[in-house]
């Protein structure tokens, strides 16, 4: 006799019975979700035979240049959430306010929170790309949520997870139980699974940081980087390698797969720039995916889980994965808080010293 697969359904259906705090609503918006990422999968899979590549010539609410792809992931996701009636209001990186419910639905008692398409400026290249999504819960007394009513700390999330769209599709999935991982079986149609309980690696030898920024980070981080480069003579004493996919999903993934650590930390750009990334529907989800897996999610300063956010669109720096790494790196922000950090390969002060003048 053969063990029928653990499909998604059968596994929310179960985790339903053990803990009474997942409801039918979250079940069935979870199902939902998964037929969005069925379809930008699908989608994604086609490639230029879709006829949708390449830019959309729009900007989003945050005045970056959508592709068609990114459009069109937007209008999956809402159209195949919105009708369920489990959901009270949507929020997208690709809409500037929160997406309010068409009349003729009914309304339900949570928050939608998503990125429909993480790293497009990587599907013109056939590089994985996906879709992170968070949910939140309405507050009580509320009809029609306005932005205040998303403006909740990661601690406070039910579900979050996100879609792969690479060589597999696969969903990634917390409900507050450890972290699953579900292939598509793309002949079945179902997404199945085959990555129980991802736990990330405490220890790493391997950092993703964009370093074409070096010389706009903070002291901390200069030194870190400079730390991990200087290998087995420094004072890290092993050799360390370096991977950047300019994905934010795909390097999750690769630290949930073999572990690892993640920076886009905040620097200092003009106007002291607070990072790259969202809090809202990437650090967020991603946060929580990482805690739950025994990782560490952090601003470089505190746990990402516990910022309050201030706006819809809010960026912050987001570094996380190998909790050692990440307590490494919390410490040299407390340390060089108070002084600059001279690193001698990023400063930009060595290169341009001036002669010191006898006094
Ligand atoms: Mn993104
Ligand atoms: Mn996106």
């Amino acid at each position: 006799m053969t063990h029928s697969p653990m499909t998604l359904t059968r596994f929310l259906i179960q985790e339903q019975r053990r803990s009474p705090e997942t409801s039918n609503g979250l079940t069935a918006l979870i199902n939902d979700v998964r037929l969005a990422c069925k379809r930008i999968a699908a989608l994604i899979g086609k490639g230029a035979l879709a006829g949708c590549s390449g830019e959309a010539g729009t900007v989003n609410s945050q005045g970056e240049r959508q592709m068609r792809l990114d459009v069109l992931a937007n209008e999956v996701f809402v159209h195949t959430t919105e009708w369920g009636g489990q959901l009270a209001g949507l929020l997208s990186e690709e809409m500037e306010s929160p997406y309010r419910i068409p009349a003729e639905y009914p309304r339900g008692r949570y928050l939608l929170l998503f990125d429909p398409l993480d790293g497009s400026s990587n599907v013109d290249v056939n590089v994985a790309v996906g879709s992170i999504f968070s949910v939140l819960r309405c507050p009580d007394d509320v009809e029609e949520p306005t932005e205040r009513d998303f403006l909740q700390p990661g601690s406070r999330q039910l579900c979050a997870g996100y879609a792969i769209y690479g060589p597999t599709t696969m969903l990634v999935l917390t409900i507050g139980r450890g972290v699953h991982g579900f292939t598509l079986d793309r002949e079945v149609g179902e997404f199945l699974l085959t990555h129980p309980d991802l736990r990330i690696p405490p220890h790493t030898s391997e950092f993703a940081i964009n370093a074409s920024n070096s010389r706009h980070w903070e002291p901390a981080v200069k030194r870190y980087i400079e730390e991990c480069l200087a290998g087995s003579a420094g004072p890290r004493g092993r050799d360390f390698n370096m991977r950047w996919i300019a994905s934010l999903v795909a390097e999750t993934h690769r630290i949930l797969m073999r572990g690892g650590v993640f920076m886009y930390p905040r620097d200092r750009r003009e106007h002291g720039r607070p990072g790259r990334l969202r809090l809202l529907y990437e650090a967020n989800p991603i946060g929580f995916i990482v805690e739950q897996a025994g990782g560490r999610a952090s601003t470089g300063e505190e746990p990402i889980l516990d910022v309050v956010p201030t706006s819809l669109h809010q960026r912050i720096g987001f570094v996380f994965g190998a909790r050692s790494e990440v307590e490494r790196i919390e410490r040299y922000h407390r340390d060089h808080n108070e002084f600059e950090y001279e690193a001698p390969l990023f400063g930009a002060r060595d290169l341009f010293r001036k002669p010191v003048s006898p006094m």
